[in-house]
């Protein structure tokens, strides 16, 4: 059986070529993952940092003040804007302490 790649649009408009068996839609799901994973838009230390205090969402990340987030071994000054701006796209800030 010939699996074909149709081109489809998703809900978002994206033109995406696809088997008609697979309806996802790449560009929103890799939307979806780099949102989720925001620690992959971080370096290498910075995410160590959070992630060995457990912190794996942006939402755990909002529980935390930004003295304390700095206070993290491997955490940077430079990393503190970043953090905000993940936090502001999804309307939290960090702890105020
Ligand atoms: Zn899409």
């Amino acid at each position: 059986m010939e699996n074909k790649k149709v081109s489809k649009f998703c809900v978002n408009g994206h033109q995406f070529y696809k088997s008609s068996i697979c309806p996802v839609c790449p560009i929103c799901e890799n939307n979806r993952l780099s949102k989720d994973d925001f620690l992959s838009n971080l370096s290498a230390p910075a995410r160590r940092a959070l992630e060995s205090n457990g912190i794996k969402t942006i939402a755990i990340l909002a529980q935390f003040s930004e003295k304390e987030v700095l206070k993290f071994h491997g955490m940077g000054k430079s990393t503190i804007p970043k953090l905000k701006q993940f936090l502001a796209d999804q309307n939290l800030e960090f702890k105020i302490e």
